[in-house]
């Protein structure tokens, strides 16, 4: 048996409607749904990462993936973007919305336990360069336990894309990745990546080419289609149904009622 549990992922990129998802999960948690969320930080810490001085680097491994280069100042600026603010104003959206709300990262309580990629490749200029003081990680574990737990109290789990290395360091995790493992380690019915785009185009940018359905066969023609983050939307999509979850939703983050939305059929399942 399946815990009626939802998880949903709020993306971490400008456009989306932070005020609506709030109002949104509060509706969904007075009709008894049990919800955790977990959100990104992408905008906030490229602003901050730029007001300090320190920009973001963007690289791209070998096989196509983004992702932000996070040295030891680049992990603690997104710490104080993604831990420091955006999750404290969602705990604060959602608690002015009713909803009891605990902000975590993954670091509090052992929570989400991390491999740090000890050397990882990057292209840059067609060249691969190998660099050793990347504080990026996947998540390995959940600590099921402690969800459950804040869960049975009455309470919804927020929490900031940051893990706990095998060796103890804080490292930075995809948040779709993440939200995939969660809903995967929780036997969550439904994920639900909330984005700004509507889901998964066929055609990117052109919003009329959305893609409603799609089988976890088709996970590679997807992979095919997406670009830059919505390729590890597909691969957090792909990995949470590999781990029991039933459905995952792409949809859009930027409207008026985004989850009753996706939940309705707006935007991309995966089933
Ligand atoms: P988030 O911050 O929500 O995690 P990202 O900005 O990392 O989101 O990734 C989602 C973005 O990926 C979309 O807003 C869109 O700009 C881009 N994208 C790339 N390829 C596609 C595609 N095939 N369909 C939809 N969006 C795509």
């Amino acid at each position: 048996m399946k815990d009626p549990i939802l998880v949903v992922k709020v993306g971490g990129a400008e456009g989306l409607d932070y005020g609506a998802v709030c109002e949104d999960v509060a509706a969904l948690a007075t009709d008894g749904q049990r919800m955790v969320l977990v959100h990104g930080g992408s905008a906030e810490a490229n602003a901050l990462g730029m007001a300090l001085g320190h920009p973001p680097r963007w690289l791209t491994s070998p096989s196509g993936y983004r992702w932000r280069y996070t040295d030891r100042a680049t992990l603690e600026t997104f710490i104080m973007a993604a831990r420091g603010k955006v999750n404290t104003l969602l705990v604060e959206s959602l608690q002015a919305a009713g909803v009891d709300a605990i902000g975590l990262s993954g670091l509090d309580g052992r929570l989400l336990i991390a491999r740090r990629k000890a050397a990882v490749q990057s292209v840059e200029g067609g060249k691969r360069r190998i660099l050793r003081d990347d504080f990026t990680g996947k998540v390995e574990s959940v600590n099921v336990g402690l969800l459950r737990a804040l869960l049975a109290a009455g309470l919804t789990p927020v929490l900031a894309p940051l893990a706990l290395s095998e060796a103890n360091e804080a490292v930075n995790v995809d948040a779709d990745r993440a939200a995939a493992a969660v809903a995967g380690a929780l036997h969550a019915e439904t994920l639900v990546l909330l984005t700004a785009a509507p889901g998964l185009l066929r055609n990117y940018p052109d919003e009329s080419s959305l893609i409603g359905r799609l089988m976890r066969e088709q996970v590679d023609e997807a992979l095919s289609l997406a670009e830059a983050g919505m390729k590890k939307k597909v691969l957090g999509a792909s990995e949470a149904l590999q781990a029991g979850v039933s459905r995952v939703i792409i949809a859009d983050g930027r409207v008026r009622r985004p989850l009753a939305a996706a939940l309705a059929g707006a935007g991309t399942t995966f089933s």
